[in-house]
């Protein structure tokens, strides 16, 4: 098993949400990344999905990267048993190391902070400025709002056809790992 030589940053919830079946997938997605000998990056929290994303990760034994600005620390109770904890003084240094740091892109269901994060990564995939693969994982149909929208600025000439190609709509997590991987090279 390769440890830790490819990454997978988790954008997700720091609430659970009202469907056990977010909380199923966060734990799912934790556990296979570790198992595929992966290492998870997020955003350091052990609060809602992040906390289930990163405690399946390490009960599985899977290598985890945290990042959190101090201002978050005790609001999102940031986990200090990751192999890795990176305190940033802002949100943008906090995206910035995540990414750096990742090969793929998962995004879980999640709140305003998680589409912030999606709407980076992917207005930066736009611009050329990465090509890391960004899955969203449509548990129960929670992104088919987005998945609408991102279809409307394509079919309002907002966007060319690159925008709909630089996401990957997937309805599980288990179809979630070939999608993040198909970025390893090695
Ligand atoms: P949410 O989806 O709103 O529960 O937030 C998920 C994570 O995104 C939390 O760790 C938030 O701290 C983080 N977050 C919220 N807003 C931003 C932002 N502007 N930039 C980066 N992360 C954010």
């Amino acid at each position: 098993m390769k440890s830790g030589d490819y990454s997978i940053c988790v954008y997700c919830g720091s609430r659970d949400g009202a469907d056990p079946a977010f909380s199923a997938a966060a734990e799912e997605l934790g556990q296979l990344i570790a198992e595929h000998g992966c290492r998870l990056v997020y955003g350091a929290g052990d609060v809602g999905l992040m906390g289930r994303v990163a405690r399946a990760a390490t009960t599985a034994g899977g290598a985890t990267f945290g990042v959190i600005p101090q201002h978050l620390v005790a609001r999102e109770v940031a986990k200090h048993d990751l192999n890795t904890l990176v305190v940033t003084e802002t949100m943008h240094e906090r995206k910035k190391i995540m990414v750096m740091n990742s090969d793929a892109i998962a995004v879980l269901p999640g709140g305003a902070g998680t589409l912030d994060e999606f709407f980076e990564m992917l207005t930066w995939r736009q611009l050329g400025l990465h090509a890391k693969p960004i899955v969203l994982v449509n548990i129960g149909g929670f992104w088919d709002p987005l998945v609408t929208l991102i279809d409307h600025i394509e079919t309002t000439r907002f966007a060319d056809g690159t925008l709909t190609q630089s996401v990957q709509v997937v309805d599980n997590v288990t179809a979630a790992m070939p999608a993040l991987l198909n970025n390893w090279s090695a």
